[in-house]
């Protein structure tokens, strides 16, 4: 290991044949989180990205050109009766390659799991067509973690942190959720500074969130966990470098990461351990491409799981067009919800419960999703009428299912002559029952407030990927036990959603980052231990 000065930040690189660092693949909400909190315990990072490092300087508030920078676009095919699959056959997600992962794109909605959701086989019985399962941890033993997350992100409402203000698009929606007898409206918990903390500025309302905040004001590891762990001097990032195979010794250990660096040169790290934080096709994929004569069905998949159990969340948006001007493009892109359709009702005929939450898209964006909807008068009011626009989204528990899965493609290849991951999605009737229930309280809120026309927007690439290696007690039953590591393999963890036992209705990235924090006391305790 050599240390070296670089401006205020000590930067450090690792020899390839040091075998005494932690390996994390992907720096997004997962992998960056659990870089920092490792290398806070005095564990040597080597985090691996497949995208490119832009720093925040260069952002620009130009959503087409911002998308191009930072999308995942390699291939990727999708199948399965989803709308969203239909509408987008080669790009069923919508997530970022670069360092920072999504939290650059993320709008920063941040919920936590409720109780009954940890329990969703317990609470909602036997489902037919879904393999649900209770989590192997309750939310008390998420509890801590979730407080320290929230520290961390900086959420709003909680640690003494001020909720925001609404905006128009705010104002519009909680007029009609209030008319319609909603009780639980308000401006929501956001990762997204109200007033400067934690050395980032106070959200300036311009509304790019998604193209990456220029102020800092919202949470991404890009420019607060990842400095910060390579401050510690114990962290070094590999931008453009795409992890192809992990790699075991003749005990059946994984011993390091076999990657394309940025020049295209296939390259060793050695590691005492793997993290996968690819998010959740990619590190699915991974552990599939990872086959080996040792193991032959890829690793961590004695129990054949990895890559099954994929869910989304039950998605839809509604747009409501006002008479009046609204100017929903101003402020944050996410900026409020109701929570009264997120609990446990089994009156309303469905299993688990969805948010409504009150979001905008910039013009490009709105145009392009749309398209797929048809040419036509709805397509050309939302344009037309762009200004006069309020929206909701809804984001509801999707149902885990043995075919709902990410497989490797039979004979496509990438450029990196790896098999390109198929994500198949078909809809569960759940779904379809919870979709219909929001449309049409959706639709009911806006009219409530005046709205003179609603457009249903029914498909659009996801942002939420979980599921694809969960968490269970029983090795039998999934992939990783309780804190993320491999039931097969000692010094292999995953960490991101791809853990999630059930998707439960709330934004992934708060409890993504709260298992981050968790896991990484528990390896580095378990390194203490020489366990391995
Ligand atoms: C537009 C948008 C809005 C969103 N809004 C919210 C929100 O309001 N609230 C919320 O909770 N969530 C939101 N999300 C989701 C959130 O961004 C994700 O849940 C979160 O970022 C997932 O974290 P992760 O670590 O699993 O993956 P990511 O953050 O996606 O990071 C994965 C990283 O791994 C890299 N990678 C993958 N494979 C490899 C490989 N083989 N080698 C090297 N690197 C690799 C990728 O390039 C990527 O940078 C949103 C997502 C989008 C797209
Ligand atoms: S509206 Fe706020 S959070 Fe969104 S990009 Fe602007 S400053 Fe960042």
């Amino acid at each position: 290991m050599r240390d070296a000065m670089d401006g205020d930040v000590a930067a450090v690189t690792f020899d390839l044949d040091d075998d005494s660092v932690v390996v994390i693949v992907g720096s997004g909400a997962g992998g960056g989180t659990l870089a920092n909190e490792l290398c806070r315990k005095g564990i040597g990072v080597v985090l691996l990205e497949a995208g490119p490092r832009i720093e925040i300087n260069e952002f620009v508030n130009d959503e087409y050109l911002m998308g191009a920078r930072l999308a995942w676009q390699d291939r990727r095919r999708a199948t399965g009766n989803r709308a969203s699959v239909r509408a987008f056959p080669d790009s069923p997600a919508w997530l970022c390659k670069a360092v920072g992962g999504s939290t650059v794109h993320w709008t920063g909605t941040c919920p936590r799991i409720k109780d009954f959701e940890f329990r969703a086989r317990t609470t909602y019985g036997a489902i037919p067509g879904t393999t649900l399962m209770d989590w192997p941890i309750s939310l008390s033993d998420l509890a801590p973690y979730y407080d320290r997350a929230e520290d961390k992100l900086g959420v709003t409402g909680t640690h003494g942190i001020p909720f925001f203000p609404g905006n128009n698009n705010y104002k519009v929606f909680a007029r009609g959720a209030r008319r319609l007898g909603y009780r639980h409206v308000f401006t929501g918990h956001y990762a997204i500074n109200p007033v400067p903390r934690d050395g980032r500025n106070a959200c300036d309302q311009i509304g790019f969130c998604v193209q990456g905040c220029k102020s800092g004001a919202k949470w991404s590891t890009l420019y607060t966990e990842i400095p910060r762990a390579e401050a510690t001097g114990r962290c070094e990032v590999r931008p453009r470098c795409m992890a192809l195979q992990i790699l075991c010794d003749k005990a059946g250990r994984v011993n390091g990461v076999l990657y394309a660096d940025r020049e295209g040169r296939h390259q060793v790290q050695k590691a005492r351990a793997v993290c996968v934080a690819g998010n959740s096709i990619e590190t699915p994929r991974l552990l599939l491409n990872s086959a080996s004569a040792q193991h032959p069905d890829g690793l961590a998949n004695s129990s054949g799981e990895v890559g099954r159990n994929y869910m989304t969340h039950t998605e839809g948006g509604v747009f409501a067009s006002f008479d009046r001007p609204v100017g929903w493009h101003r402020g944050r892109q996410a900026a409020g919800a109701v929570w009264d359709e997120s609990f446990f009702k089994p009156e309303r005929g469905f299993a688990g419960g969805y948010y409504m939450l009150v979001f905008h898209m910039g013009l490009y964006g709105l145009a392009a999703s749309l398209l797929p909807t048809g040419w036509g008068r709805d397509y050309a009011e939302v344009l037309e009428r762009y200004g006069h626009m309020a929206g909701c989204s809804m984001v509801g528990e999707d149902m885990p299912t043995a075919t709902n899965a990410v497989t490797l493609h039979p004979t496509e290849r990438d450029q990196y002559g790896l098999p390109i991951p198929v994500v198949h999605q078909d809809d569960h009737a759940n779904d379809h029952l919870m979709r219909n229930h929001y449309f049409k309280h959706a639709a009911a809120l806006y009219e409530a407030a005046g709205a003179r026309r609603i457009t249903e927007w029914r498909a659009y690439p996801t942002g939420h990927n979980l599921g694809s290696c969960r968490m269970s007690a029983n090795p039998r039953d999934g992939v990783v036990n309780p804190w993320g590591q491999s039931h097969d393999i000692a010094n292999l963890f995953v960490s991101d959603g791809s853990q999630f036992t059930t998707s439960a209705a709330a934004n992934p990235t708060l409890t993504i980052v709260a298992l981050a924090i968790r896991q990484a006391e528990y390896i580095a305790g378990r390194m203490q231990r020489n366990d391995f």
